[in-house]
């Protein structure tokens, strides 16, 4: 018999085997019902599954494993199928759709933790805690259609991490299925557990390579009573670090979100997205975006921002700023932000980077990323926006306006060598939020220390030894 023939006949046995646990309605073969689960929404990386099947408890989940470790075949879990990087893309593996686990197993305001299973939507975990009176603070583009297990097995980042930190702060316990079928529950709400090595974080972070988390304990925080939004003008990106560690000194832990937007990108948004408007009579070179919260409903945000920003314009830093009235003035000043990566889609093909540096360093590291760019193609049109209160750009290149797509396009390997240097020359990291999925594997063994890469490899080996779990990613 051949090879073929072979695997086609050991996939067979092993979906008669799910469709009889499961039920045939959660196990999809057909081309056209995997489709939405196969396809990541940029189309860049094709994928083929064996079949998707869609557990509705954590026994079921250990079922599937147990079988596909038998039958030899891989498999790839999957929550929102909303990643950049194509790391819940399969490749010849069965699917594991985590949507069906969307229950919420306990919420206690008191030790201020929620338990939720991997399936449920970033949104409605927000939601059910806001319910209660608190806060999940994490916070991201994709949050109506996310799954917390996804957030957490790609350690999402987003718009709170400046306050709150990135998906790994906000875990005190998972649950998780393990390459030999087993469930380890570290479902614990502890916030002090010193019992040894720290299990939980190998999975967080990991792309579904080492196991598939079916729950995790994730911590609240005290619901904000008050907020500040503030649009901010700037000459340069210097001028916004030197706002930036003004106002860290002066508002401490009430500063949420401190986020950047160039010319270039405030261009983008005001020509392309519907009903955006400048809130200034002139245009800046560099922008701030602003959040200040707190859960004190008597501090006056909107009074220590004005007086933070007028000590700012006194000491040259800042040139114009505008601060919210309304929550509706709120949301506009928001939405020029979340716009800018639709918008830079209206301009044309882009080159895309995820990188950080520290904070310190960021001016520097987006002049000198610039100049890099402009040596290359002296018509690029820089698009660097994001996080700077994290360290952390999406440093995208837009095609120019007189170049063909393809053509621009073909020149990726030489941007990513420069901007990647010049991340590793400054201690930064290539991939700061979006992981390395499929995109940035090569790149990865290219800059992380070997001996950690050794390390990792030796951990995926001892943890998933026939190599089951989302085989050619990440690693
Ligand atoms: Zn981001």
């Amino acid at each position: 018999m051949s090879d073929a023939l072979n695997r086609q006949m050991i996939a067979e046995v092993l979906l008669n085997t799910l469709v009889c646990q499961l039920g045939a309605d959660y196990v999809l073969t057909e081309e056209s019902d995997m489709l939405p689960y196969v396809q990541e929404q940029r189309r860049l990386y094709p994928g083929h599954a064996l079949a998707v099947v869609m557990p509705t408890c954590t026994a079921e989940v250990a079922f599937i494993v147990e079988q596909c470790r038998e039958h030899g075949v891989s498999l790839v879990p999957q929550g929102g199928n909303t990643g950049l990087v194509g790391g819940g893309v399969p490749q010849q593996s069965i699917v594991v759709a985590l949507g069906r686990m969307n229950r919420i197993r306990d919420i206690d305001p008191t030790n201020a933790t929620i338990t939720v299973e991997a399936g449920c939507i970033l949104q409605v975990v927000q939601d059910a805690a806001q319910d209660v009176g608190r806060l999940f603070p994490l916070s991201l583009a994709a949050e109506g259609s996310c799954q917390i297990g996804g957030n957490l097995a790609t350690n999402a980042g987003g718009i709170n991490v400046l306050r709150y930190g990135n998906a790994r702060d906000l875990v005190l316990g998972l649950e998780v299925v393990l390459a030999d079928g087993s469930v380890m529950n570290s479902l614990t709400a502890l916030r002090k557990d010193n019992t040894g090595y720290d299990l939980k974080h190998l999975f967080i972070g990991s792309e579904g390579t080492l196991g598939i988390i079916t729950a995790a304990v994730l911590k609240l925080f005290p619901l904000p009573r008050g907020k500040a939004t503030a649009l901010v003008g700037c000459d340069t990106p210097h001028q916004v670090l030197a706002l930036y560690e003004q106002l860290r000194d002066r508002l401490s832990d009430t500063l949420t979100a401190f986020e950047f937007l160039p010319r270039f990108a405030m261009d983008a948004v005001l020509s392309h997205i519907h009903g955006a408007r400048d809130p200034f009579n002139v245009g800046y070179a560099s922008y701030a975006l602003i959040e200040l919260t707190t859960p004190d409903a008597d501090l006056d945000l909107n009074a220590r921002l004005e007086a933070a920003l007028a000590d700012a314009f006194e000491n040259d830093v800042v040139r114009d700023a505008v601060i919210a009235n309304s929550s509706t003035q709120s949301k506009a000043l928001w939405r020029l932000r979340e716009s800018v990566a639709e918008a830079q889609i209206a301009e044309g093909a882009s080159i895309k980077h995820d990188i950080s540096v520290p904070v310190s360093g960021i001016a520097d590291f987006i002049e000198a990323a610039s100049a890099t760019c402009l040596s290359i193609l002296p018509t690029s049109r820089i698009c660097a926006f994001g996080h700077v209160g994290d360290g952390n750009l999406h440093f995208n290149i837009s095609q120019p306006v007189d170049m063909n797509a393809s053509a621009f396009m073909d020149l990726t390997p030489q941007f990513n060598r420069a901007i990647h240097d010049l991340v590793a020359d400054m201690n930064g990291s290539i991939s700061a939020e979006h992981g390395i999925g499929l995109a940035k594997r090569t790149e990865l063994r290219r800059y992380k220390d070997p001996i950690a890469l050794a390390m990792m490899e030796r951990i995926k080996a001892l943890l998933d030894p026939q190599g089951l779990f989302n085989p050619g990613k990440l690693l």
